[in-house]
């Protein structure tokens, strides 16, 4: 099991915003979180990714604990998440965006950068090869000289995936990559997703599109006021009266669709 998550729990004040959630992401599949707004889906990946420090509960990534580890360590440890609304460095370049992403997880430090040590310029010649890659892997090196913010929604989005994959993670979280894009380019980054799969990284994905979630999930976790209220395969989740109730409701006719 690439990660192992534990009676997983997050407390804001009085709110509990994800309690006692467990699951295993197998490796390379696509496993899903869904949920209504406020579930606590954002919560949780920023509990994996180290954004926020549970207030119970484990995670253990490749066979090692990383719980309360810091968002650089979990970087390391091979951990890359998006955000839901992009938020690229303003005024900064497409390229430079993805090759500030990079130098999170490089050795050299702010003496090798001062120094301009050989360590430090081998660093720099490799950020700029592997944020290359990432921009070509998402279809926007054409664009790398371009101000990233001035740029559409679903090119922005492109590029948060390039800065994700630009750390070379074994697991990629994404918050919903697809929202405030159009029907067509949401299918663009289902086939984009399924590419990040095939080149052997694990993906969990939270996102609203069911059609997306149906036709690219492995494995599905459905959360409500913070708990899991279901686990299991599209097929499984789609025919769950507790999800149906939950969740599903009005919006069942367009899961159905997806089938
Ligand atoms: P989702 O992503 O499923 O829509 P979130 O994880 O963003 O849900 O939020 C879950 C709950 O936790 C919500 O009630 C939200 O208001 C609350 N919440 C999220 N982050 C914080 C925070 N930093 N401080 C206080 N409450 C928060
Ligand atoms: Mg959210």
């Amino acid at each position: 099991m690439l990660l192992q998550v534990r009676d997983l729990s997050k407390r804001f004040g009085g709110l509990d915003a994800v309690k006692d959630v467990s699951f295993d992401v197998p490796e390379g599949q696509v496993t899903a979180i869904i949920g209504p707004n406020g579930a606590g889906k954002s919560t949780l990946f920023n509990l994996l990714a180290g954004f926020y420090v549970p207030t119970a509960g484990t995670v253990t990534f490749n066979g090692k604990g990383i719980t309360g580890m810091k968002p650089h360590q979990t970087v390391r440890e091979g951990i890359a998440r998006t955000f839901q609304t992009t938020h690229l460095f303003d005024g900064s370049t497409v390229l430079d965006n993805v090759r500030a992403a990079c130098a999170v997880r490089s050795r050299s430090n702010a003496i090798d950068a001062v120094l301009r040590t050989p360590r430090h310029r081998r660093d720099e010649k490799e950020s700029l090869e592997k944020s290359m890659r990432a921009l070509e892997f998402v279809g926007v090196e054409h664009l790398r000289a371009e101000i990233a913010t001035t740029l559409p929604q679903e090119t922005q989005k492109r590029i948060s995936l390039a800065i994700a994959l630009a750390t070379e993670p074994s697991l990629l979280l994404l918050d919903e990559p697809a929202a405030g894009t159009t029907d067509e380019e949401t299918e663009g980054f289902g086939e984009l997703i399924r590419e990040v799969v095939a080149a052997g990284i694990t993906v969990c994905l939270v996102e609203h599109k069911m059609s997306m979630i149906m036709n690219l999930a492995d494995q599905i976790v459905v959360l409500d006021h913070g708990q899991r209220i279901a686990i299991g395969t599209p097929d499984q989740i789609k025919n769950d009266p507790l999800v149906i109730e939950a969740y599903l409701g009005a919006g069942a006719n367009q899961a159905g669709a997806a089938s």
